[in-house]
């Protein structure tokens, strides 16, 4: 029988009603600041759909846009007048910056309580410690799609491929805090020759690399939960990391790409937003 789908719409859409309520209770208006550098009509198209998904939920979705020549120092003192605005409960800077800007040091000058990215060195603390109540959205999206799935994350052995420290890197540390064994593979897995051996082994298995076709469809374990997050331009089409139909074949629960993480990360960018505007309050 063939694996069912884990699609990301639905349950963004109980998330999002959620996230209604938890903003009514609240009882003001919260406001994202969303900051641009430069052109990019990938970061473009993906502004467009965090303000679409804002509007949608009553939240102020203010848009910067910066030249593409701002220095470190600028963009660092334009984030602490973002800082400074009591009016504004969360910051997101899209990517790519330009070349001059380094994300990991610019990333330490977002106050804490309104990274909605989940990236400043204190939120990434947390997940260390379990008490994480902002995380980075994609690998919060990995998350809900496995608890989707219904699975219970105890003592299962669960396969990351990829050791971003947006996605495989935290995931890994979300996962370890439900009692799973974890598993990181990366590069230095491939190239020593071992990444079949540990992927077969997986009962849940997460790619988050770039690479078409990385993942062998055989190579899914027989009743696996497959989450793709991979996102690869071919001919016009996006298509994961994982051969889908041979892993289908084999899963009990696969992500379809696109549809499957995708749809999530943005509402969870909005989750994220609450719980800063709670933590502010
Ligand atoms: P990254 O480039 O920061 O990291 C890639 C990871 O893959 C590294 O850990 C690297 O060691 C590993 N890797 C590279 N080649 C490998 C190989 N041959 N075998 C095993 N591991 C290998 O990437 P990222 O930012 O984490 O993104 C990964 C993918 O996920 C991309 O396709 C990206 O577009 C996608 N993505 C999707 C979403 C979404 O919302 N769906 C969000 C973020 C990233």
């Amino acid at each position: 029988m063939p694996a069912k789908l884990l699609e990301g719409k639905p349950i963004a859409e109980k998330i999002k009603e959620e996230i209604k309520k938890e903003i009514e209770a609240l009882g003001r208006k919260l406001v994202l600041a969303s900051i641009l550098a430069g052109d990019n009509a990938g970061a473009e198209a993906y502004v467009k759909s965090q303000k679409k998904t804002a509007e949608a939920l009553g939240i102020d979705y203010q848009f910067h846009k910066l030249e593409s020549n701002i220095s470190e120092s600028g963009l660092i003192e334009f984030i602490q007048k973002l800082n400074a605005d009591k009016n504004v409960n969360g910051i997101i800077i899209q990517m790519p910056l330009p070349a001059q800007i380094d994300y990991k040091k610019i990333s330490q000058f977002i106050a804490p309580e309104k990274d909605i990215e989940g990236m400043h060195p204190q939120n990434i603390g947390k997940i260390l410690f379990g008490k994480a109540k902002i995380a980075p959205c994609t690998a919060a999206s990995c998350m809900e799609l496995i608890k989707a799935s219904g699975v219970d994350l105890y003592g299962k052995e669960v396969v990351v491929v990829g050791h971003s420290e947006i996605v495989g890197k935290p995931l890994a540390l979300l996962l370890l805090e439900q009692f799973a064994t974890v598993t990181v593979c990366h590069i230095g897995t491939s190239k020593a020759g071992k990444l079949e051996e540990h992927v077969r082994k997986a009962e849940i298995l997460i790619v988050a690399v770039g690479r078409v076709g990385l993942i062998k469809g055989e190579w899914v374990k027989e009743g696996a939960i497959v989450i793709d997050v991979g996102i690869n331009r071919v001919n016009d089409k996006i298509v994961g990391d994982v051969e889908f139909e041979g892993a289908s074949a084999r899963a009990s629960y696969i992500t379809p790409v696109p549809g499957g993480v995708g749809p999530l990360t943005v509402t969870l960018l909005m989750r994220n937003l609450v719980e800063a505007a709670k933590i502010q309050r």
